[in-house]
């Protein structure tokens, strides 16, 4: 593989190796790693990312439920759920499955899940522990892309880096962790005037925008690290990211691929946070 390309398959799999030893030598204090997944409706992309989720814990030794409701379910009948598993000391992670259907407010099903088993770390408590530097479960997507750098040797201290997404899952939470780093953060966001100018002047750009092949090679400085979160299917339906791979691999000094990317860090963070609860519940 070219070396320019940063492996989330290659940098996934031993954090799984990794979780799966320390899952073993939980198990072996009488502490057993479990996450619950609620998932409202029948959503197909929705089934099939949980579905990865168990697969996941079953290859690292965690424990996983699968709590499956249809898409009438009431608010209060779904709150209910998640007050009873936040009173299981047998569950370490509650995970709610988004996106939930309209009739459901989003924002208080989230916030119902106590903080210490909110391994998804959306939890307004989580956020706000994050923003201010504190122990959290830091959200896995984002903390995905720092271990992709991480991985890859870039130190973002004084670097100037570029955000392309402002959204409260990705955009934002990311922007955060470069600036705990000390990177020099720019948000792009879908107002920002342009966006070229700001991206030709990045050392690393973090693009997030759900368009695919939105970043270009022209728009990036030679020698640039760009970090894709993208997933998206092209005309083909092809699963790609939000820059398009081959013209920005001819400028980067380092990218990451869609597939085969972060979205396998996503998954490899949620363990990892499963596995932190379960820690923290044993102490
Ligand atoms: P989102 O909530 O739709 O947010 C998209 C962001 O992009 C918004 O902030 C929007 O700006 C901005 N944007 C849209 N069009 C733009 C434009 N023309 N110029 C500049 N900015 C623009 O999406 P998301 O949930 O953050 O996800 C982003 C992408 O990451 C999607 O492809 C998603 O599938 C993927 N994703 C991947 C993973 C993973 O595990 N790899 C996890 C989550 C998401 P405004 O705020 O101004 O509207």
């Amino acid at each position: 593989m070219d070396n320019k390309i940063i492996s989330g398959k290659e940098l996934a799999t031993k954090i799984k190796s990794e979780i799966k030893l320390e899952v073993e030598k939980l198990n072996l204090e009488g502490i057993f790693p479990k996450l619950s997944v609620i998932i409202v409706g029948e959503n197909p992309a929705s089934l099939s990312y949980v579905r990865g989720k168990h697969k996941d814990c079953a290859e690292c030794g965690i424990i996983s439920d699968n709590i499956a409701f249809p898409e009438t379910i009431t608010q209060d009948e779904l709150l209910e759920e998640i007050n009873r598993l936040n009173n299981d000391n047998s569950v370490h992670g509650i995970l709610v499955q988004l996106p939930l259907p309209n009739h459901i407010d989003e924002y208080e099903i989230i916030n119902s899940i106590a903080p210490e088993k909110d391994v998804d770390g959306f939890t307004a408590i989580n956020v706000g522990n994050m923003n201010i530097g504190k122990d959290c479960f830091a959200p896995c997507t984002p903390q995905g892309c720092m271990d992709m750098l991480d991985y890859a040797g870039v130190d973002l201290a004084g670097k100037d880096l570029v955000v392309i997404g402002r959204s409260n899952i990705v955009g934002k939470p990311v922007a955060t962790l470069a600036l705990q780093r000390s990177a020099t953060v720019t948000i792009c966001h879908s107002k920002t005037k342009n966006i070229s100018e700001k991206t030709k002047n990045a050392d690393v750009i973090i693009v997030a925008v759900g368009k695919a092949g939105f970043l270009t090679g022209d728009m990036i400085k030679e020698g640039a690290v760009v970090v894709d979160v993208g997933i998206n299917r092209n005309d083909n339906g092809k699963l790609c990211g939000d820059a398009d791979f081959d013209s920005c691999l001819k400028v980067a000094s380092k990218i990451t691929p869609v597939p085969g990317g972060v979205g396998l860090l996503t998954r490899a963070n949620l363990l990892k946070n499963t596995v932190k609860s379960a820690k923290n519940a044993g102490k």
